[in-house]
């Protein structure tokens, strides 16, 4: 295998390109395939649409000079061995798991396909820059991570971890609502979108900051303004940061405490837009409640940021199928 079609399924887009040499080549994108841009299609539809849409990239590939037949498909929702066993942000509810490896195997024999849950794919980008023991948190309008463990991704059963955004956390957030239906848990308050949501309850604890802050004119503040304010050293907006990652700060030091995962690399929109600070404020929440085990002066080199691009989940599916020597699954077993 020489080059590789390696798709990353994100809630807007669709992201495609080649992969060569741990390089990513004639990158390409085009709307996603979920209900936002099928409003009226029910869930049987959108699953067709979404191997169409399959079938038309492989196709565009093609057109533009390369014939590949390893294709690696980056999916946003929980997948084993090929099943698709939720997808939210793509086709809402489900009651059943799809068979999606096999839908594509059928649809195009002469390609053998990969895939990989979204969060677990960015993981592989970093797989070899570590000693494959690490935990990969990603921060944009949720919150995910997946630890992996001796160079594999670590599940439990129906392929459940990573789930850390559905942590409750609770305390002064425990009405905040997450986007699971439930309350206080720590995606509601540390993502890029409950930072947002818990303004309201920060402004209440720091009156003065909050009169002389940037936010203060604004009728609703959204997470934009704060990276903004944020750039330029706002009190109150450094102060919201603080509160808003302690949740997060506790959930590094029970995964540290209880597996001794002594790596966390952060990813995600909102992490990464606000760069170094994001770091250097999550150092000092874990400061603040210590690790145990681990010396205070050790805990910046603990976390890091990743790249700051979009490119995780392309080039880590693409580094998986060339360097997993486990990958085994081709359609033909499945066709069998
Ligand atoms: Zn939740």
């Amino acid at each position: 295998m020489k080059d590789a079609i390696v798709i990353d399924i994100g809630g807007t887009f669709l992201r495609y390109a080649i992969y060569r040499d741990g390089e990513l080549l004639d990158l390409n994108r085009t709307k996603s395939p979920n209900f936002i841009h099928y409003p009226d299609a029910n869930l049987g539809q959108l699953q067709s649409v979404f191997i169409d849409t399959i079938e038309q990239v492989i196709h565009q590939t093609n057109e533009n000079g390369y014939t590949c037949s390893q294709v690696g498909i980056s999916f946003p929702g929980p997948v084993l061995d090929g099943r698709v066993l939720g997808a939210p942000t793509m086709w809402g509810e489900m009651h059943d798991s799809f068979e999606l490896l096999n839908a594509l195997a059928i649809r195009l024999p002469n390609h053998t396909f990969t895939i990989l849950n979204d969060i677990t794919a960015a993981g592989w980008r970093y797989l070899n820059k570590t000693d494959g023991n690490f935990c990969i948190i990603t921060i944009s309008s949720g919150v995910g991570n997946k630890v992996f463990w001796n160079k594999e991704v670590l599940l439990g059963k129906g392929a459940l971890g990573g789930e850390i955004g559905h942590s409750y956390y609770g305390g002064e957030f425990s009405d905040v609502p997450c986007d699971c239906g439930q309350n206080g848990h720590l995606g509601a308050i540390s993502s890029g979108r409950g930072i947002e949501k818990i303004v309201s309850i920060i402004k209440k604890k720091y009156p003065e900051a909050f009169l002389q802050s940037m936010l203060n004119n604004t009728n609703k503040v959204t997470t934009h303004e704060i990276v903004e304010a944020l750039r330029h050293n706002d009190e109150f907006s450094i102060l919201l940061l603080e509160e808003s990652i302690k949740p997060l700060a506790k959930s590094i030091n029970s995964i540290v405490c209880s597996i001794g995962i002594q790596k966390f690399i952060l990813i995600g929109g909102f992490a990464l837009a606000v760069g170094p600070l994001y770091i250097d404020t999550l150092v000092k929440a874990l400061r603040e409640i210590g690790l145990f085990g681990i010396h205070t002066d050790d805990i910046e080199t603990m976390v890091e940021l990743g790249e700051n691009d979009d490119n995780h989940c392309l080039l880590g599916m693409g580094h998986y199928m060339f360097h997993n020597s486990n990958l085994k699954v081709e359609y033909k077993d499945l066709l069998a």
